[in-house]
């Protein structure tokens, strides 16, 4: 909490939250510094009050509010681990994060309690606490009289935080136990090196139950001390009606390509911006370009992890290259090794990102087995992206491990043949994957999504363009159109969707 309070605006009344009139529920409010200490500081003496001690967890299960956010904050106060659930999550996913988790407390409201309280009653968990209706801006009954002062526990610099679960992109999701320092160290990077200053307005429309919306973007204007507009979800017409009162906005890819779609989108309606951020996932360079041509703006991209917080990004002053995340963070240690020999490679060299810093986690929640193996005797930590960096530093995604394809014994990225067919005029991105294949082990295929009205783009079409531009083994066996690739709540593809559709292909 130390770590926020030091650089809360001197005057508290200063607006911290303005939610969203005409989207949200609670009808348009600002909520300033001094409801966020108060509230923060009541929750906090209420939660130890239902005997939440140093190192317990506290699962919220509240769609994005004001109220989330101070339950947040309650936590880092009481010395509790903050640990977000989406509410979109079913049953048997609260069920599987409560049962994983065991939190001393499950915060709730009241349409979620019965699924709540009986997934808390199998979990052994202590407490279920109900708040009031969404945007009622209330606090629980027993929580108002309370002293917002009483209940700050000092925090130790590794004290844990907060247990965020990681996108499950690639396999159930997996808990990273963060501590202060964590936290901390990389809000502090941030705001440095994004230049944040004290009239700075973010537009804040990305989930709060993730490392993006909560770390980066929340911590960033809290470690600031100025306000955000807060939209309960990205809604284009309210994103495009709130751009001229804000100066910085971060966003998936996806929100970038929705922002395109609007005509709105010009550089008198970004006047007053200073910064367009992406992250989460590849920005195609192609968004990033047209991007800059309607707006003015070069969106800055960066990289980072559930993990490992922020690792890179592009930087505020000097070119920010599409297709690359720009440089490592102050602080933080980042080489790209051998994927066998585990040997540094040099300049443009392909292979594992390895990083080490104080933003880095300290393990998977009680996943001890999977944490060793994670991390390097020197104190690296495997990400498993697939990268490289350039002769001028600036450090390339490749893919993921787990999507490395091996067709006949050759390595082949699936990023490489998605840039040769996401170059084709009428193809909007591609998704490559492996799939089973008797005789190569893996085949490669091709999922490709064409701009409206482009049906005169034909798979052979796709298909002669690889031919031409790729090694035979690159080239996919089969191309397929889709209308929408899949992804997850963080705009992330899902491809394990797409190897699972397309398994059967060559069986
Ligand atoms: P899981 O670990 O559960 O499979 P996940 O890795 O998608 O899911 P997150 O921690 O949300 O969960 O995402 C981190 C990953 O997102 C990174 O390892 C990287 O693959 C990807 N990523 C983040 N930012 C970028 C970026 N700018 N460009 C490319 N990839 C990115
Ligand atoms: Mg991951």
């Amino acid at each position: 909490y130390d770590l926020f309070q030091s650089r809360f605006p001197a005057d508290l009344s200063s607006p911290f939250i303005e939610t969203d009139p005409f989207i949200n529920k609670d009808r348009g409010r600002i909520y300033s510094y001094a409801d966020l200490h108060e509230t923060s500081g009541r929750y906090a003496r209420l939660l130890t009050d239902l005997g939440v001690r140093k190192g317990d967890r506290v699962a919220v299960q509240v769609e994005k509010s004001p109220e989330a956010i101070f339950l947040y904050l309650a936590c880092l106060r009481a010395g509790a681990a903050y640990l977000p659930l989406n509410t979109a999550y079913t049953k048997a996913e609260v069920a599987y994060f409560v049962g994983d988790a065991e939190p001393a407390v499950v915060v709730c409201r009241p349409e979620s309690e019965p699924v709540i309280a009986e997934v808390a009653a199998k979990a052994g968990v202590g407490h279920v606490l109900t708040l009031g209706q969404s945007g009622d801006g209330s606090l629980p009954e027993r929580a108002r009289g309370l002293d917002p002062d009483y209940a700050t526990v000092p925090a130790e610099p590794g004290d844990l935080a907060a247990i965020l679960y990681t996108s499950g992109t690639t396999g159930r999701s997996k808990g990273a136990m963060m501590s202060h320092r964590n936290l901390g160290s990389n809000a502090q990077a941030l705001h440095r090196i994004w230049g944040w200053k004290p009239g700075d307005v973010l537009l804040h429309a990305l989930p709060i139950f993730h490392t993006h919306g909560l770390f980066v973007a929340t911590n960033c204007v809290l470690l600031n001390g100025s306000g955000m507009l807060f939209l309960p979800r990205f809604d284009l017409d309210r994103v495009v009606e709130l751009l001229p009162r804000a100066t910085v906005f971060m966003g998936v890819p996806t929100f970038y390509t929705r922002l395109l779609s609007d005509p709105r989108m010009t550089p008198d309606l970004c006047r007053s911006m200073r910064l367009f951020i992406s992250g989460s996932a590849p920005l195609l360079a192609d968004t990033h370009r047209e991007f800059q041509e309607r707006t003015g703006h070069p969106i800055l991209e960066r990289y980072g992890m559930t993990e490992t917080g922020m690792l890179t990004s592009n930087p505020l002053d000097g070119d920010r290259v599409p297709g690359t995340v720009g440089f490592p963070l102050p602080g933080v240690e980042l080489r790209v090794v051998d994927e066998k020999t585990g040997e540094p490679l040099g300049t443009d060299g392909i292979g594992i990102i390895e990083v080490r810093g104080p933003n880095v986690f300290g393990g998977y929640w009680r996943m001890p087995e999977k944490t060793r193996s994670e991390f390097r005797p020197d104190g690296f930590f495997i990400t498993g992206d697939v990268g490289k960096i350039d002769g001028r530093g600036y450090v390339h995604i490749v893919g993921r491990a787990k999507d490395l394809i091996i067709s006949g014994g050759f390595n082949v990225y699936p990023k490489e043949v998605e840039s040769v067919i996401d170059a084709i005029d009428g193809i909007v991105e591609s998704a490559v994957v492996g799939v089973p294949h008797p005789d190569f082990g893996e085949a490669v295929v091709a999922v490709a999504m064409r701009r409206p009205g482009r049906d005169d783009v034909t798979v052979d079409r796709v298909a002669a363009v690889c031919k031409e531009e790729l090694a035979n083994y690159k080239v996919p066996k089969r191309i397929f159109f889709i209308d929408e690739l899949p992804r997850n709540a963080m705009g992330k593809v899902q491809k394990n969707l797409l190897r699972d559709e397309h398994k059967a292909l060559f069986a």
